[in-house]
């Protein structure tokens, strides 16, 4: 656990970068509103000077607006590329980027890591920095800022050796309940002290979820109360659920937020989610179908009463994929680069040059499955388990690419060395392996047990492969199941949790892939010709965004 330290500070900001870079963003930053904190603030001015200058990576593009400007401060716990463990990371990047495009001042929240690289650690650049208060008794924790600009987004990194200076993000809750109850107060603590008030706050699972009850609690007199909070679901399997007791003293929240409608979970447990569900203005989950299954006991997770009372203002918006990092025409990552027009070809190349890299047998007639995905129950391991011998019928290889439970990383270990030559484990995580998966590999499987939207099936798409998933929260939402009599669709789908369903879709997929490759053909072109880009969501949280700051 985090060491707490009374009425002292902790934990100093390593090497400042002072890299002047003036441009249209530093420009823009310097011209931000000011607006005056009341004296009520919580949190003391810094005695460190704020710095001027900000490190700019590349200038945003011009654009044509349609709608109002609005200032989002974006919170969350992970964002690529400094630090991802999933589709979190993904959407903390890519949703920002596109809401630029839309007429958005964006600025994103982090905590600063140490595990994020020091090719990005070197770019920051020292904001500011000041002492804020944190526990029940009063003790005092050192919060610094250190900023990033990059592609017309703000990054704050939020510094403090103590609670980020080791380890990865996420190690257990006994180290991350205080972590996340210091960066969810920091973080508001730090718009203030920057005198940066944006229309919408918009927190990002349970590590950002204290946002909203600190907003309207200790930040109530503060000029931050005037911003109206989102909060989105990216999954709700994790909830940051620990003793009351623990949860009070770290977070310093009053004792009334620690009733049954706001953080009470059960007896004695405090549950960090709830919490911020219940405060939030807004709650967004990550697909139209997910918002909806939450709120039955199957896939609410326990919280799904508390999802049924809050459903007037629970909303469900796709996630898109970003086209500058998933562009099967321009990923530097890929053996060979294609479009829609040369997908046929190049894929046997990609898939060629992918059996040779791992070592499977070089054949461009055998259909290859590939599997990106954390190894755990969520993804519906067990049911590729049950049915992977049947699958192995000598013209088929399968290639997974995770980490993850012990249990599914063996049994994935096990199958490689019974199929030497046509079963791939690459138990690690890795970007270049998985582009060259999504482009070489002909389908991919995602037979989630549940699944909020799921990035892999629409990575998959762009890049011509055809998913075989599950039908649940957003793989229902986006791949439409294909039908062999109009010959239409994008991939192939079960929808009870039976591994005999999955078996049956894959075998399904495998006969329009050997016995009618035309068909087959037609539906990696229809993938690739999807729109799945994140304009369209963007559009949409923009619209959620005028109507709330309305
Ligand atoms: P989740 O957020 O539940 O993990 P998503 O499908 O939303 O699942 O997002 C997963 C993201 O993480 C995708 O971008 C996928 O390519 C990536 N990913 C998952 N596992 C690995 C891995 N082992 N190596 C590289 N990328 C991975």
């Amino acid at each position: 656990m985090a060491k707490k330290s009374t009425k002292k500070t902790t934990s100093r900001p390593a090497a400042v970068n002072s890299k002047r870079a003036k441009s249209k963003e530093a420009e823009i930053l310097e011209d931000l509103p000011k607006k005056e904190v009341p004296t009520a603030d919580p949190v003391e001015p810094a005695v460190e000077e704020v710095a001027s200058e900000v490190s700019v990576e590349s200038a945003a593009p011009e654009e044509i607006y349609t709608t109002p400007r609005k200032s989002v401060a974006f919170i969350g716990s992970e964002c690529y590329p400094f630090v991802k463990t999933g589709g979190l990371g993904d959407v903390m990047y890519a949703l920002p980027k596109a809401l630029v495009k839309q007429n958005c001042d964006v600025r994103v929240i982090l905590p600063r890591y140490k595990c994020i690289p020091w090719e990005y650690q070197e770019k920051m650049v020292y904001r500011g920095a000041f002492d804020m208060d944190l526990c029940a008794d009063g003790s005092r924790y050192y919060v610094g800022i250190m900023e990033y600009v990059w592609d017309g987004v703000v990054y704050d990194f939020i510094d403090n050796e103590e609670f980020f200076g080791w380890g990865n993000p996420y190690t257990d809750l006994v180290q991350d309940i205080p972590k996340y109850c210091y960066f969810a107060k920091a973080a508001l603590a730090a718009l203030n002290y920057m005198d940066w008030i944006p229309d919408i706050i918009h927190c990002h699972d349970w590590q950002a979820a204290l946002v909203p009850v600190y907003l309207r609690t200790q930040f109530e007199n503060t000029a931050l109360s005037s911003a109206k909070t989102i909060l989105t679901i990216h999954n709700l399997r994790f909830q940051g659920v620990y003793n009351i007791p623990t949860i009070r003293y770290w977070s310093g929240l009053p004792d009334y937020v620690f009733d049954l409608g706001a953080l009470k979970s059960g007896y004695n447990d405090a549950n960090m989610m709830k919490g911020g569900l219940a405060y939030a203005n807004v709650i967004t989950t990550v697909s139209q179908t997910y918002a909806g299954e939450i709120q039955t006991p199957f896939y609410g997770d326990g919280l799904d009463g508390h999802l049924r009372y809050h459903s007037g203002k629970l909303r469900g918006i796709v996630n898109g994929i970003d086209y500058d990092i998933w562009n099967p025409s321009t990923d530097a990552r890929l053996y060979e680069n294609y479009d829609i027009s040369t997908v046929l070809d190049k894929k046997k190349e990609n898939k060629r040059k992918l059996q040779e890299e791992l070592g499977l047998f070089q054949d461009d007639q055998k259909f290859v499955i590939g599997l990106i995905s954390r190894l755990t129950n969520q993804k519906g391991l067990d049911l590729v388990n049950a049915i992977l011998p049947n699958i192995m019928d000598g013209n088929t290889q399968f290639v997974v690419l995770g980490t993850g439970d012990q249990m599914y990383e063996n049994s994935f270990r096990y199958y490689e060395g019974a199929y030497k030559g046509n079963v791939c484990s690459n138990i690690m995580y890795d970007e270049t392996r998985a582009h060259r998966i999504y482009a070489g590999a002909d389908a991919l499987l995602v037979p989630s047990l549940f699944e909020p939207c799921g990035l892999t099936q629409l990575i998959a798409m762009h890049y011509g492969t055809v998913p075989i998933v599950r039908e649940t929260g957003g793989l229902k939402d986006t791949v439409i199941p294909y039908n062999m009599f109009s010959n239409t669709g994008n991939g192939f789908t079960f929808d009870r949790y039976e591994a005999g369903l999955l078996l049956d879709a894959i075998n399904r997929a495998k006969d329009l892939y050997f016995n009618s490759r035309w068909c087959w053909d037609e539906v990696v072109q229809r993938d690739m010709d999807k729109v799945l880009s994140w304009e369209n969501s963007a559009k949409q949280y923009k619209e959620l965004y005028l109507d709330l700051a309305r």
